[in-house]
Parts: C-alpha cells; sequence; structure tokens
C-alpha cells in the first residue's frame, strides 16, 4: 500500500513521509526536506508529482519549496500541493511564495475538496498542537482498491473509527513519549487492538522511539509503516 521515505517524528534523522503512485501522478503525503533529499536522487517514471499536506509544522512541509523549485528547473514536471483546507493554503501560500520566493507559476495549489482526484475522498480535522488548532488534518484516500486512513499528526484517533471497517487500511502516528499533542502508545494499543481484531491492518508511523514502540507491539500482528529502500517507483500494490 503506501511506502516511506522516513517514518520519524520530528526530530528523526528521517521525518514521516509516505507515498504512493495513482496513474502518471506520484503522490505524496507531506513533504519533510529529509523526504526532498530521498525524492532528488530517485528515478521515477511519473509524470506528475502531487504534495498533499496534513499540517504546517517544519517536519511535514520543509522541503515543498525546494521540490518545487527541483521540479521546475530540473525535472520539469507539474507539481500540485493539496491543502486540506482554504486556511492552510492560505499558509502554505504565504511559505512558498513569501517566506521562500518560489514562482506562483511553478506550482498549483488546490484544496482538498477542489482537488478532484479519484484517490482522495477527504480531509478530517484533528486536534494536534494549540499554536495550529482547526489547521490540522488527517486523510481518507481510496489506493488500488482499497479505503485508506492517514492520521496525520494528531492527539485523538476518534475523527476516524467511522471509517476504520474490516479490510481498512490505518497508517497512524504514533509515540512513545507521552506529549499530550501525539497519539501515545500506552493509550492507543488497547484501541488498536480492538481495531486489528476488527479485521483494520494496521501501520504504525511518525515513529519517536522505534525500539520502545516495537518492544510494545510485539505479537500484536500491529506494523511499522514500510519503508521504501531503493529502486523504481512502481505503481501501488495490495500488501
Ligand atoms: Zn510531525
Ligand atoms: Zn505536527
Amino acid at each position: 500500500m503506501l511506502r516511506f521515505f522516513g517514518r520519524g517524528s520530528a526530530f528523526a534523522d528521517t521525518q514521516n513521509c509516505a507515498f504512493f503512485t495513482a496513474g502518471s501522478e506520484l503522490v505524496l503525503l507531506d513533504c519533510p526536506m529529509s523526504a526532498f533529499h530521498r525524492l532528488r536522487k530517485l528515478e521515477f517514471p511519473q509524470t506528475q508529482i502531487t504534495v498533499v499536506v496534513t499540517h504546517t509544522h517544519g517536519d511535514h512541509i520543509g522541503g515543498i519549496p525546494m521540490l518545487i523549485a527541483l521540479s521546475q528547473f530540473v525535472w520539469k514536471k507539474p507539481v500540485t500541493v493539496i491543502a486540506p483546507a482554504q486556511t492552510v493554503a492560505d499558509d502554505l501560500k504565504f511559505f512558498i511564495e513569501r517566506l521562500d520566493g518560489g514562482d506562483p507559476d511553478a506550482y498549483t495549489l488546490l484544496t482538498a475538496d477542489a482537488a478532484e482526484r479519484e484517490w482522495l475522498c477527504g480531509a478530517v480535522p484533528v486536534r494536534h498542537v494549540p499554536g495550529l488548532a482547526g489547521r490540522c488534518y488527517g486523510y481518507r484516500l481510496r489506493i488500488a482498491g482499497q479505503d485508506v486512513i492517514y492520521t496525520g499528526d494528531t492527539a485523538e484517533l476518534e475523527p476516524f473509527l467511522p471509517y476504520l471497517h474490516r479490510g481498512a487500511y490505518l497508517y497512524t502516528e504514533c509515540a512513545a513519549h507521552d506529549t499530550g499533542v501525539h497519539l501515545f502508545i500506552d493509550e492507543l494499543l488497547p484501541k488498536l487492538r480492538e481495531l486489528k481484531a476488527g479485521g483494520v491492518k494496521i501501520y504504525l508511523m511518525h515513529l519517536d522511539d522505534e525500539k520502545v514502540i516495537r518492544e510494545k507491539i510485539k505479537g500484536s500482528g500491529i506494523r511499522f509503516a514500510k519503508l521504501f529502500r531503493s529502486g523504481r517507483v512502481e505503481p501501488a500494490a495490495n500488501s
């Protein structure tokens, strides 16, 4: 299903970034700088690049201006940035064009509602940090015929529960530390076990301490998000 250029939290070496392909489109879920550096060394046949943004923390959008510039000057592939809501679109425009000096003609900025992508079912508002209240989202996706829930950064799993039916894929953030702004493993795990028993396929991402979390999920059938090591970017397959 999704592959990851990184599955770490903000202070990790490789920060969280998932991708999949849809026809001629390479779709990234957020774009930290660490993902940009992976992507710039990669050969991929897709002719358009789309970045779907969950929220505007640096470990989620830091690589977007560089990606747009590289694509404009080197790859010559159109880049589309999809924001979950108009407020976030306005913030991204400020970031890309005013702060970074990006060329407004070098990319397309859309909201999720206006994006008209078959694989994009909708953005789901979540509670994350107070400073970004009302501006943090997860997504409902439909990839290769499967329902995929991607939480983004969130302190609550509840907004996604209505969509987590048997056979659905859940990519959820998960933290070993109890910070109040992420999903703390000790509180999350009982719920995940329940979902797993109900036939939801669960992958953990945005991990702050893999060692601690790996120990806690032992034997649960819950897995870490799959890292993309190398090779070609192939179309999405069920796995
Ligand atoms: Zn983050
Ligand atoms: Zn965040």
